[in-house]
């Protein structure tokens, strides 16, 4: 063996104890709340690599999209078929497209009231609220209500929260925050958004 080698096996040897340190001290088992926020690109599609996980183990997955009714969506198709997955869709549109307060807190409501039952079904692996943090931000749906259903789920029920400026209620309560940064993004050198890619 090489140096190199020699001094590679001897930091993955104390690697795999801390790794396995840290694996002997998580011991609880539940379902958890988790919030993908920040300005970069990769909150929606982190949460529906998710989904894909849930649905491939055969576990029900409810997801609500709030704002993306106008679009179209590739991921939402692929699993189109799986009965495994509900889908509430918001039916408007972006909310600078609408600009209609009212029409857009009547939409943002029904999708909500969909989604209620889901977050107190305990056959329901993960529920996914995708953009959730614009509904609060515009007051369409109340801070409160969200937490109060959040608190109440099913022990083993997953819950994944996206959007930007994630509201800090929410995170501190979720179990896990990330916070996907803008190093850079296409767009804003001019290129457009493509299908497959950006929706
Ligand atoms: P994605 O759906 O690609 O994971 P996202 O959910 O992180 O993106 P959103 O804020 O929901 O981001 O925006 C959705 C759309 O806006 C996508 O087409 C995405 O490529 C684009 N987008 C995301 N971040 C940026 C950014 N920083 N600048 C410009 N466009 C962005
Ligand atoms: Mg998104």
């Amino acid at each position: 063996m090489t140096d190199r080698d020699t001094r590679h096996k001897k930091a993955m040897q104390k690697r795999k104890e801390i790794v396995d340190a840290k694996v002997a001290q998580a011991d609880e088992e539940r379902g958890i709340v988790i919030v993908i926020t920040g300005n970069g690109k990769g909150k929606t599609t982190s949460a529906w690599g998710t989904v894909a996980r849930s649905l491939g183990y055969g576990y029900k997955v409810h997801v609500t999209q709030f704002i993306k009714g106008g679009w179209d969506c590739g991921e939402r198709d692929v699993f189109a078929n799986d009965d495994n997955l509900s889908i509430s869709t918001m039916g408007t549109g972006f909310t600078w497209e609408t600009q209609n307060r009212q029409l857009d807190t009547e939409a943002c409501q029904k999708v909500w009231q969909e989604t209620i039952p889901k977050l107190q079904n305990p056959d329901i692996h993960l529920v996914v609220l995708d953009e959730v943090t614009y509904m609060l931000k515009y007051g369409y749906m109340e801070i409160d209500e969200l937490m109060d259903a959040l608190v109440n789920r099913p022990e083993n029920q997953s819950v994944i929260l996206t959007g930007r400026a994630a509201q800090k209620q929410l995170q501190e309560y979720a179990d896990t925050v990330s916070e996907v940064q803008d190093v850079k993004h296409a767009f804003n050198n001019g290129i457009k958004a493509r299908k497959g890619i950006d929706w």
